[in-house]
C-alpha cells in the first residue's frame, strides 16, 4: 500500500465499518485499518448506532459519528432525538462521540419523502449544535435544498464535512464559504471524475478531507469490489498528483481540528 518505504500518514473520516459486508472478516480489516491516524466510524440509522459506537471502543483510532441517514428518515419514531442524546451522554465520559452523522437530504433516490427528509435533516442540525458537534452531511442532488436548511436552521458553530462531494465549483464555494470541509473519496480516481479533481483544485487542500465511504465507493484499482479504510491510500495519491505536493499531512490535521482532537505523544488521539 505505501509507496517505497515511506509509511503514509492516512485519514479516512467517513467508515461503516459496522456493516455486513465486513462480517466474514471484520477482525482482519479493522487490522489493517489499525495502520490509519484515523477513522471516523458511522451511523445511518437507530438501528445501526449501537454498533458504530461498538467498533469506536474496539479501536484507538476510530470514533463514531452518530445520526438519521435521509434514506432512513422515514422510519423514525418521535422519540429519535431523545434516542440519539442518550446515547451521546452515555458516551459522554470515553468522548467516542465525536460528531452527528450521516444526516442530510438525498433526492437522487429519494427513499424517505421529502418534507420527512427536512424535517429530520433540520432536527438533527439543532441536536448537533445543542451538543456543540460538527456534522457529517450526505447531501445528493438536494444541495439547494441543504443549503437553504443550513442558512434558515442556523450552521452548527463546530461546521463539518460535505461528505462525498459530488456537485461543481460553485456549491464547493458555498459550502466552504459556510466553514465546511468537502470529503472527498474513491470518486476522485475515476478516470471520468475532471470535474471533481478541478473543484477540489479551486478550493484547495485546506478545505478538504480524506474518506473512503467504505463498504461503498472503492477507488478506481478496486471498482466492483468492497472498499476498506486502508484504500484511502489512493485518494490520497490522487490528490498528492492534483495539488503536486504531499498533502497527507494537511488534511490529517484539517480532520484533527474539525473533530477538535489532539495528538498525544505517540499514543493516539484525544
Ligand atoms: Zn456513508
Amino acid at each position: 500500500m505505501n509507496s517505497g518505504n515511506n509509511v503514509k500518514i492516512l485519514v479516512d473520516t467517513h467508515a461503516h465499518l459496522h456493516m455486513n459486508q465486513f462480517d466474514t472478516d471484520r477482525d482482519d480489516v479493522l487490522k489493517r485499518a489499525s495502520t490509519l491516524e484515523l477513522v471516523i466510524n458511522v451511523s445511518t440509522s437507530l438501528s445501526d448506532i449501537d454498533d458504530t459506537i461498538k467498533i469506536a471502543n474496539l479501536c484507538g483510532n476510530t470514533f463514531a459519528a452518530i445520526g438519521i441517514h435521509p434514506h432512513d428518515s422515514k422510519d423514525v419514531g418521535n422519540d429519535y432525538l431523545d434516542i440519539i442524546q442518550k446515547k451521546i451522554d452515555i458516551q459522554k465520559r470515553g468522548k467516542r462521540i465525536i460528531a452527528i452523522g450521516e444526516i442530510g437530504l438525498d433526492y437522487f433516490r429519494n427513499m424517505s419523502p421529502i418534507d420527512t427528509q427536512k424535517k429530520v435533516f433540520a432536527e438533527q442540525l439543532m441536536l448537533a449544535q445543542e451538543n456543540d458537534l460538527p456534522v457529517i452531511l450526505h447531501i445528493r442532488d438536494a444541495y439547494e435544498d441543504a443549503y437553504d436548511i443550513l442558512k434558515t436552521v442556523g450552521i452548527p458553530e463546530k461546521r463539518g464535512i460535505v461528505h462525498s462531494f459530488s456537485s461543481d465549483e460553485n456549491w464547493a464555494k458555498k459550502f466552504v464559504k459556510l466553514g465546511f470541509k468537502l470529503g472527498i473519496g474513491g470518486p476522485i480516481t475515476y478516470p471520468k471524475n475532471d470535474l471533481l479533481r478541478s473543484v477540489v483544485k479551486i478550493v484547495g487542500v485546506e478545505n478538504i478531507v480524506t474518506e473512503t465511504d467504505c463498504p461503498y465507493l472503492p477507488p478506481q484499482q478496486y471498482r466492483g469490489k468492497r472498499n476498506e479504510p486502508i484504500y484511502v491510500s489512493y485518494v490520497v495519491d490522487t490528490l498528492n498528483v492534483i495539488f503536486e505536493c504531499d498533502i497527507s499531512t494537511i488534511v490529517f490535521e484539517n480532520a484533527l481540528q474539525l473533530f477538535g482532537l489532539t495528538k498525544i505523544g505517540g499514543a493516539g488521539l484525544r
